[in-house]
């Protein structure tokens, strides 16, 4: 018999009643290292009093209005990733996916408005996530993803992932933009080049085409710059952006310049619940933190901390580990023994991470996790390690 909760995921036994800070609490009382975050959704931990106060006071306020009226919440929101950003201009979305559709009608759109109807075609790589819509799985292409869902829509040119040869020998009369993810996440925390961004984005500037990057795991913070774009020192077109931005409210937004979303006009596109009171009260929040220098400087020396850590974890379990890969608060330990073991024993040792692709458990804590929160990190890892290493040795 079918279970009640669609069965889509495969889920660990595990049940969380409470959060705080970097923690999470199960049934039982027992305390979980949370290096999950939601998979980068709770930047700013769990239950935040900052964001608990922000979120209730709007709620004894007001929810939920149309986008059919002024939303003074989303304006300040709006005003604030401007100011911070490339961006001219901003569509506020419910999640990743719902950032990836206006993304890729956006590019489209500016092409067919530009009377070039026919460049229709979105460069995107091997590894990439993009969300579960119908454009969204064909952006990532891979047969799992668009397997037994009908026509795949199509429009979506697939190259290895940072192969910038490819790009240019793939730009035809029928391109408009290429899509990428600055640090592939659920790909295995890939790190795109700084140096290889900038070329892309010389090479989108030379054929004319547009460079929309996807920030729904990298962005708001997670790196140690507001967005992953800013250390290679480029701007993109279009971004899309999710998972931190709502620190746990289901928030997403698309940045644009002026220029790409000049075809966006009343009626194009919209959204219900997008950017309503609730969620960019909560949005303006995090935003008011994670935008701080002074908030970076601590994601950066947090990242060397951890990433310490991590590399002397490496050493000391070359048959468990292989590498350290990544950037800021977003890092990866490339395993020897199946990631999920690791996972599975971290769960043992009260600590969570998760999996990725290439091998990879992924570290993509709170933003603002302490520095004996990184100790306990280490610790639990080590013992998860170590639990991993008997096992080997019994069998
Ligand atoms: C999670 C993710 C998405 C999809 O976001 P949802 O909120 O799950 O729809 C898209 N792109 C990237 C890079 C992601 O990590």
């Amino acid at each position: 018999m079918i279970p009640s909760v669609l069965p889509t995921y495969s889920r660990a036994p595990l049940h969380f009643v409470k959060g705080e800070g970097s923690w999470l609490v199960d049934t039982d009382g027992r305390r979980y290292l949370d290096l999950g975050s939601g998979i980068a959704v709770n930047a700013l931990g769990h239950a935040n009093p900052k964001l608990v106060e922000v979120l209730t006071t709007q709620a004894q306020n007001l929810w939920h209005v149309s986008n059919l009226y002024e939303i003074p919440q989303q304006q300040a929101l709006a005003d604030t990733l401007v100011d911070n950003t490339f961006a001219d201009t901003v569509f506020f979305t419910n999640s990743g996916t719902e950032s990836c559709e206006l993304a890729i009608k956006m590019a489209r759109k500016y092409f067919a408005d530009a009377g070039q109807p026919d460049r229709v075609e979105i460069i995107t790589f091997d590894g990439s996530f993009h969300g579960r819509s119908s454009a969204g799985i064909a952006a990532a292409g891979t047969p799992k993803m668009v397997g037994g869902f009908g026509p795949t829509l199509p429009g979506f040119v697939h190259l290895a992932f940072g192969d910038l040869d490819g790009v240019t020998n793939a730009i035809t009369e029928h391109t408009a933009a290429v899509l990428i993810e600055p640090i592939q996440g659920e790909g295995g925390i890939r790190v795109l080049p700084d140096a290889e961004l900038k070329l892309l984005r010389e090479i989108c500037d030379e054929a004319g085409i547009l460079l929309i990057l996807d920030e729904v795991q990298c962005g708001v913070g997670r790196t140690g710059k507001l967005f992953a774009h800013e250390w290679a020192g480029i701007t993109p077109d279009i971004m899309m952006v999710a998972k931190g931005i709502g620190g746990g409210f289901p928030l997403g937004a698309v940045l644009a310049t002026e220029k790409a979303a000049s075809g966006m006009t009343a009626g194009t596109h919209g959204s219900t619940y997008g950017g309503n009171p609730l969620g960019c009260a909560v949005g303006n929040a995090v935003m008011e933190e994670v935008s701080k220098p002074e908030f970076l400087a601590e994601v950066n020396r947090k990242s060397s901390l951890l990433r310490q850590k991590l590399e002397g974890l490496v050493a000391a379990h070359p048959d468990i580990f292989d590498e350290v890969r990544g950037s800021g608060l977003m890092l990866g330990l490339k395993c020897v023994v199946p990631n999920i073991d690791m996972v599975q024993a971290g769960y043992d040792a009260s600590v969570i991470t998760i999996p990725a692709a290439e091998n990879v458990i992924r570290l993509l804590p709170a933003l603002n996790l302490t520095d004996e929160d990184i100790a306990e990190a280490f610790n639990r890892l080590d013992a998860a390690a170590n639990q991993v290493e008997t096992t080997i040795k019994a069998a």
